[in-house]
This record gives structure tokens, C-alpha cells and sequence, in this order.
């Protein structure tokens, strides 16, 4: 039943029979925001990757810079939900005015928040940038922390968001965040999951490598096991609990991680269609018998297989 009206998906995100899972855009500036807002019927931002606003720079833009470039992209969602991301430097994204030069094992190393506890200033010279680029924007505007490992990193992010009037999230991309997503939802009011990186720590395995590719795959049991049970304690807290990695832009993944039962899948402007296509295609008790058995499989092509024929039928 999947991929036929592609083209003329239109949103909201939705299920056949009506179960809402909102369908919203990545990007990285303002320019990009602009033509997801343009070019697909995204309804809003899942994740703003600030540090890939960043990468040219030798020096920390000054907040008024800061604020300026996130006001753009605010403005290109205009009464609409953005999620930003707070600096994700380090690993697969090195900025040149945050985190460590070198280290033997960056993927393991100081990044993303991380950097806050050594360098508290960036952190919250970004959340000022942000709070003044949302005051008078009507952008519903969200910060979420990336990388974050203790419920003490999320009780501290969740503070110094709150002092500023902002609403606090954190992303879930490594395991220990998953297995404490409960107590990381008594402090924050929603989460994201990051299924590029969950996928790397959960298996060990080099996002960047091609020879690890086979266990590089959302379709990992393991990882749908991990978003499964955080997803399950969203629904528990009655939070919203999104999914912003690639995954979300595989259609037949994401119909499997709504049948989990996370309420938000954010991806790539190119792929907003095709997903919001597949899943208006299935009603969601559908979507959880594919995920269920997609679950049970013992590897990813199983896992894919077994969620294909199901929601097909
Ligand atoms: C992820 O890890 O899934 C994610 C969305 O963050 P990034 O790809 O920017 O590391
Ligand atoms: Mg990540």
C-alpha cells in the first residue's frame, strides 16, 4: 500500500485512521530552513543542527550573531514548532572554537554537551542567542541538549533552559540515555532520539564506517528495543518523544517507529513526502504489529522484511 501519493502529500502528519505523528524538517540555517518551508509540507522543525551553522568559523559568533541566524530560520517557520539543537560539536562535526583539538577517540570523547561541562560559557551564550532570537519570533521555539549519557546532565540542561523561558528537551543517542529515559523525562518535557548515533553506541559500530555498514542499521533489533522502551516511557510521562535521525526517513522505519508510538519523526526536506506519504497509507495498529515484529526479528533484514510484508498487506 506504501508509495503512491508521494507527490501530493499535503500534512498533516498522520496515520490512516487519523493517529497524528508530526512530520517536520532537519536543516542548518536559514537558507535551508526557507526551502523546507517552501518545498515540502514539513510542519515544522525537528532538529536545527546549530554547529553545521558553524563550521567555517575560527572564533565563537558573538550572540548577536548567533541570534540573528537562528531568528532566520524561526522566521521561515513562523508559528510553527522549531527545535534547536544546541552545539553537537566534536566526532563526525569538529568545530574550531568548541571542544578538544585532538583526541585518540573522538566519537568517545568531549562532544556535543559534553563541552558545556568543561566550558559552561558556550552553552550559555547559545542559550541567551536563543531566547533573544525567540522573544517576539511566534516560532513555538524548543532547545534539546545532544549527547547526553546521566539524568544529571539533563537536570542541569533542563535548568539553564528554563531560566531562560525556553523549553527543554535532550536528545537520546547513547544507550544510557535509553535505559534511563524515564527519570530523564521527571526533567525535561520531551525527547529525541537520535538513531544515527544510538545506532553507532548500541552496536559499537562507526557511523562513518562502510565496512561496518551491516551493523550500522536502525533495523537493529537492539535499537528498536532501545526506542521502543523510551518511547513506551513518553507515553508513560506523557511526553512527546520524537525520532530525528535518518531512520525517520526510511518510510517503512518510520511506520514502525509510530507503531512504537513516538509521536514526532524528523528528517532530511526530501524525504518529509514519502514519509508523510507511507504513513497516511497505514492505521497504526498496523504500524505496531510491523513494529512488534520487526522487534522480534534476529537481524535488520529480517526485522525489514517482516515490517514490510505486514504493512503492505
Ligand atoms: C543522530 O545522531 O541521529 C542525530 C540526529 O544527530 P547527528 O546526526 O547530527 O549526530
Ligand atoms: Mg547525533
Amino acid at each position: 500500500a506504501l508509495r503512491r501519493r508521494t507527490a501530493s502529500w499535503t500534512g498533516p502528519g498522520r496515520t490512516r485512521d487519523g493517529h497524528p505523528v508530526a512530520v517536520l524538517a532537519n536543516v542548518q540555517d536559514g537558507a535551508g530552513a526557507r526551502a523546507a518551508a517552501a518545498g515540502s509540507a514539513a510542519e515544522g522543525v525537528g532538529l536545527f543542527r546549530t554547529e553545521l551553522a558553524f563550521l567555517d568559523r575560527d572564533s565563537e559568533p558573538s550572540v548577536e550573531e548567533q541570534a540573528r541566524i537562528y531568528r532566520e530560520v524561526f522566521d521561515a517557520f513562523a508559528g510553527r514548532k522549531v527545535v534547536v539543537r544546541t552545539l553537537d560539536a566534536g566526532s563526525d562535526k569538529p568545530l574550531r572554537f568548541a571542544g578538544p583539538a585532538d583526541e585518540p577517540n573522538p566519537a568517545l570523547g568531549v562532544r556535543g554537551y559534553r563541552i558545556a561541562a568543561q566550558d559552561p560559557g558556550i552553552l550559555d551564550r547559545q542559550l541567551d542567542a536563543i531566547a533573544l532570537a525567540a522573544r517576539g519570533s511566534t516560532a513555538s521555539v524548543l532547545v534539546m541538549a545532544p549527547m547526553i549519557a546521566t539524568v544529571a546532565e539533563a537536570a542541569e540542561f533542563a535548568a539553564a533552559a528554563r531560566a531562560r523561558q525556553l523549553v527543554p528537551g535532550v536528545m537520546v543517542e547513547v544507550p544510557a540515555a535509553a535505559l534511563l529515559a524515564d527519570r530523564m523525562l521527571e526533567h525535561v518535557d520531551f525527547l529525541s532520539l537520535g538513531t544515527n548515533d544510538l545506532t553507532q553506541y548500541t552496536m559499537a559500530a562507526d557511523r562513518l564506517s562502510a565496512a561496518l555498514a551491516p551493523l550500522s542499521d536502525p533495523w537493529q533489533p537492539a535499537v528498536l528495543a532501545l526506542v521502543a522502551r523510551t518511547a513506551a516511557d513518553g507515553a508513560r510521562a506523557g511526553k512527546a518523544v520524537g525520532v530525528c535521525g535518518e531512520a525517520a526517513a526510511d518510510p517503512l522505519l518510520a511506520c514502525v517507529l509510530a507503531g512504537f508510538g513516538v509521536t514526532s519523526l524528523s528528517m532530511a526536506a526530501t524525504a518529509v513526502a514519502a514519509t508523510g506519504s507511507a504513513l497516511s497509507e497505514v492505521d497504526l495498529d498496523r504500524c505496531r504489529r510491523a513494529a512488534e515484529a520487526a522487534l522480534g526479528a534476529a537481524d535488520p533484514r529480517t526485522a525489514r522484511e517482516r515490517a514490510a510484508h505486514i504493512l503492505a498487506g
